[in-house]
């Protein structure tokens, strides 16, 4: 197991954001088959929206309420001095170390998920149902990283912030 799971951690690490997205795109094909006469295109672009947008989390943590914190004062220096290389690495190894993003956490899972069944089940609406399927996805599939990683669930999905600090690995 232990050199699957490394090989799955490496990918999941390398293409994290593409996951999601392809997540998404998983989501319009499978509204699809409730809503055939709807546009592909329409559905694809919400499903990849939807698969995207909870990670708005990680912006409103590095520029408004986690933005004293170590790691956002990182992002942000990589930023300001336009070491987008080094930005985007830096994400890419430590962005599953943070356990403060306030929106990732059961409750949005559950109000993602009642809004999926809402828009699909009672109002019929394909653009937003699979918006909030792929908004659930994108919590699911976090949750299976952080067991992939950490073989345990990080503490904010329990609505406990900051409860410990993982290193973070620099990278400069
Ligand atoms: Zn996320």
């Amino acid at each position: 197991m232990s050199r699957i799971g490394t090989s799955l951690r490496r990918q999941s690490e390398n293409y994290h954001m593409i996951i999601h997205a392809l997540c998404g795109i998983v989501c319009a094909y499978i509204t699809l088959d409730y809503y055939p006469a709807i546009s592909h295109i329409r559905l694809n672009i919400m499903g990849v929206l939807g698969s995207l947008f909870p990670d708005v989390d990680h912006l409103m943590y590095w520029f408004w309420y986690g933005k004293r914190s170590e790691y956002s004062l990182i992002v942000k220096s990589f930023l300001r001095r336009r070491q987008f290389r080094n930005f985007y690495k830096f994400i890419k190894i430590n962005h599953k170390a943070l356990s403060g993003l306030y929106f990732h956490n059961f409750i949005s899972l559950f109000v993602a998920f009642l809004l999926f069944i809402y828009y699909g089940l009672f109002r019929g609406h394909p653009l937003l149902m699979v918006f909030f399927m792929s908004w659930s996805l994108h919590y699911i599939f976090d949750l299976c990283e952080d067991i992939l990683f950490f073989k345990r669930l990080n503490p904010n999905w329990y609505l406990r912030f900051n409860k410990f600090t993982r290193d973070f690995h620099y990278v400069d």
